[in-house]
C-alpha cells in the first residue's frame, strides 16, 4: 500500500504534524525544560525539512487527531517538534490512545525529564498508549549535559537517567541518542551509559535534524 507524504486532509493553518521518513510527526507543543544550545529555535531557526515548526497556538486533542487522518497511512506516530511532549502529558496520552486505538504505532520523542517535571512516574501512565521512547542523553557526564542542554531543574542528568530506567519496566522498546559533534560529548561513553542502562543507543549528527 503506498503512503502519502503529507497528511491527506485539510490543509493546517500552522504545522501540527509534518511528514517523514513514512512517519507522521506531531508538533504538540513549543515548551521545553531545556533550553539546548543546539537547538534550532534557539538559533530562529524553526524550520525542519521546510516545515516550519512555530507554534502560534498549541493545537487542541481533536485538531491533532484530525491533522494525523488516517494513522494506519504511517510507519509511526512520533511525538516530537521543536517542544517537550511531555509536558502536555494529558493531551499527549489521549492523543497516543486515540490513535493505537486505531492500530497507529506510537514513539516518543523526549528529554527524559518528565518525571522530575511532574513529581512522580509518569512511564506507567505511557504505558498503554506509546511503543517505544527515544531519550535525549546528550552528553556523558553532569557538566557536559549542563553546557549543552541549559536544564532549567535541578540533577536533570541524573534525572534523565533515573526517568530511563522507570520506563524500562513498562516500555519494552527504548533508545538513547546523543548528538556527535558537540564539543566534549563523548559518543562512545555516551553509548557505555545506555548499555549499562540496558537500552539501546543512537548516535545522532549535529545539525542534521528530521
Ligand atoms: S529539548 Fe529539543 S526542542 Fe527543547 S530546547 Fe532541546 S533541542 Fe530544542
Amino acid at each position: 500500500m503506498g503512503r502519502s507524504k503529507k497528511p491527506a486532509n485539510k490543509p493546517q493553518q500552522q504545522t501540527i504534524t509534518y511528514a517523514l521518513h513514512d512517519n507522521c510527526y506531531i508538533n504538540l507543543t513549543n515548551k521545553c525544560t531545556l533550553r539546548c544550545t543546539f537547538c534550532p529555535k534557539f538559533n530562529k531557526q524553526w524550520d525542519v525539512k521546510g516545515y516550519r515548526l512555530r507554534l502560534k497556538n498549541e493545537p487542541d486533542i481533536n485538531e491533532v487527531l484530525e491533522a494525523v487522518g488516517d494513522p494506519l497511512q504511517y510507519k509511526e506516530i512520533v511525538f516530537c517538534g521543536l517542544g517537550e511532549p511531555t509536558l502536555r502529558l494529558d493531551e499527549l496520552i489521549r492523543i497516543a490512545s486515540a490513535l493505537k486505538s486505531k492500530g497507529a504505532t506510537i514513539r516518543l520523542n523526549t528529554d527524559g525529564l518528565a518525571n522530575a517535571v511532574y513529581k512522580k512516574d509518569v512511564t506507567t501512565m505511557l504505558s498503554s498508549c506509546v511503543d517505544s521512547l527515544s531519550v535525549s542523553l546528550n552528553a556523558q557526564n553532569s557538566d557536559i549535559y549542563t553546557e549543552h542542554c541549559r536544564p532549567l531543574i535541578n540533577n536533570a542528568f541524573n534525572e534523565v537517567q533515573n526517568f530511563i530506567l522507570a520506563a524500562k519496566n513498562h516500555i519494552p522498546d527504548i533508545t538513547v541518542t546523543a548528538i556527535d559533534g558537540l564539543s566534549g560529548v563523548d559518543i562512545q561513553a555516551c553509548e557505555n551509559i545506555a548499555t549499562k542502562l540496558g537500552v539501546k543507543f543512537r548516535r545522532r549528527v549535529l545539525d542534521k535534524v528530521g
